[in-house]
């Protein structure tokens, strides 16, 4: 393939702009296809709170751009440099709001304006430094603009080559909003505002900054097939689902990759001694470590992990259940999580009073990812009853580290995790166990089933523990999937999906 031109638009890329999982995505996406032979750049808001330290080569480059900002123009200073060998750009728009001077990537009540006034410099950086890129890779509700104002103003004034391909990693934020952030960049309400184009489903009164970058690129993709499916066909869409089915031969699901370079067991610094599928033995140096780091008793048992944010799309009262359970069927259990939401620390917090009494149990409540490191490589198996999950990675990653995933079957995990017992794949591929129903009752019968064979059948279980160590979760098969979907839409008139 020839190698193309691709410009991501993110509000987030790791580590230099990280607030969850797109700044992965980002990252392990682009410094893939640039191992492929593809030119990549990062275009982000320059935050008062990037990570300097992860740059190299920050300059500011000789050239203003002006941003349109309703009657007017915004003033906005540009900067370069490289993150982990991927060149990137930073905008800094000088607004009297400071829109990207507040300490945080997002989660600020003025976001919609801040990304739109983002969005707009995406676009004016293009057309000011005379780029032409094949495609502009632009993800979430953020950069739902970005698109629109391609298609309205930016086609006729020389990017008419350029295509979008637009990357729904979680439906939950839509950037729903009042009408003004249009008249902000200038673009016409009164022909945008139409159910074909971004008024919102459940609110005319709205745009739909995430329908918008639907409506207006050549390609969607998500985080996985079944997510993909779930959002399409089930109220996950969340008021959507029309919209993306009128696009369904333009629609995919690719599953996100893991950085090898970060969660591979036989080079990772972090845990005491490295192993791999010719050594899973020495994974019990680790599960050493970690029982004399957390105080946990030294004997025979099976050790149930749960890393994650506490939330409650992560089914927090089943992960208080998992724990449970598995402390009465002769298990231990570790828990490294962070609530944001003060009434899920104190639950979580309560779990840890009723627990500490137990050598066989630790609740770890914060962000700790040396520690998530041991945990990966001490576990026998990792829960994950989430109630929605677009892709997740820790089902992935715990399956590189000789981990044996315990599951609900929805989005992602349902993509990755393959039952012991009862799924329709050859064994060689069957790596964990997975239940159906938000229920204890559902996890429960999935835990039994993996304890028993850890007591009971432990070379059946080691070998569920070779077959998830075995498969590839690479960056690099998405990579080639994604440069696919770029060079269909590259050519005038092609689509993508
Ligand atoms: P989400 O993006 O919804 O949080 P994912 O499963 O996609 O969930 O990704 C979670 C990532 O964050 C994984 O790399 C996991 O190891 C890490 N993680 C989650 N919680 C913690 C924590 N408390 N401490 C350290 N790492 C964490």
């Amino acid at each position: 393939m020839e190698p193309l031109h691709i410009v991501f638009a993110s509000a987030e890329c790791a580590p230099v702009a990280k607030a969850g999982g797109l700044g992965d995505f980002v990252q392990g996406l682009a410094r893939e296809l640039i191992r492929q032979g593809h030119r990549v750049e990062v275009v982000l808001p320059r935050y008062d709170c990037l990570r300097l330290e992860s740059l190299v080569g920050l300059e500011q480059v000789p050239l203003e751009l002006r941003l349109p900002y309703f009657a007017t123009t915004l003033p906005c200073d540009l900067y370069q440099g490289r993150v982990d060998g991927i060149p990137c750009w930073f905008i800094d728009p000088r607004s009297p709001q400071d829109f990207f001077r507040r300490g945080v990537i997002h989660g600020e009540p003025d976001d919609p304006e801040r990304f739109t006034c983002y969005a707009a410099a995406v676009l004016e950086f293009l057309h000011r430094t005379g780029r032409h890129p094949d495609v502009i890779h632009c993800h979430d509700w953020h950069t739902g603009l970005v698109p629109v104002l391609l298609n309205e103003v930016y086609q006729a004034l020389g990017l008419g080559r350029t295509r979008v391909c637009y990357t729904l990693h979680n439906l939950c934020y839509q950037g729903r909003v009042g009408e003004g952030v249009l008249r902000q960049v200038g673009l016409d309400a009164r022909r945008l505002m139409t159910p074909e184009r971004l008024e919102d489903p459940a609110d005319p009164r709205l745009v739909n900054l995430l329908k918008g970058g639907i409506v207006y690129s050549n390609s969607i993709t998500t985080v996985s097939p079944g997510y993909a499916r779930e959002i399409m066909a089930t109220a996950q869409g969340l008021g959507l689902q029309a919209t993306l089915g009128a696009r369904a031969d333009r629609f995919a699901g690719i599953l996100n990759g893991i950085d090898y370079a970060v969660w591979d067991p036989l080079t990772d610094p972090r845990i005491p001694q490295p192993f791999g599928r010719e050594s899973l033995a020495a994974k019990a140096r680790s599960k050493q470590v970690l029982r004399q780091r957390l105080g946990l008793a030294q004997d025979p048992k099976p050790l149930l992990a749960v890393i994650s944010r506490l939330e409650a799309q992560k089914g927090v009262e089943l992960i208080r259940h998992a724990i449970l359970h598995v402390l009465a069927r002769g298990g231990q259990a570790v828990l490294l999580g962070s609530a944001q939401d003060p009434r899920l620390d104190r639950y979580f917090r309560i779990l840890q009073r009723e627990t500490a009494a137990s050598p066989d149990c630790h609740l770890e409540l914060g962000y700790d990812e040396d520690l998530a490191h041991l945990i990966y490589a001490a576990a026998d198996l990792l829960v994950v009853p989430s109630l929605y999950e677009p892709c997740g990675l820790t089902q992935m990653i715990a399956m590189r580290y000789g981990v044996v995933p315990v599951v609900r079957r929805v989005g992602g995990l349902a993509d990755t995790v393959f039952d012991a017992h009862h799924a329709d794949r050859p064994f060689a591929e069957r790596n964990g166990f997975v239940f159906d129903e938000p229920t204890p009752e559902a996890l429960a019968d999935a835990l039994d089933r993996a304890l028993g064979l850890w007591f009971e059948h432990p070379a059946y279980f080691r070998q569920l523990r070779l077959n998830g160590m075995a498969a590839d979760h690479s960056w690099a098969g998405p990579a080639r999937h994604y440069a696919a979907i770029y060079e269909a839409i590259r050519h005038p008139g092609g689509e993508g999906g």
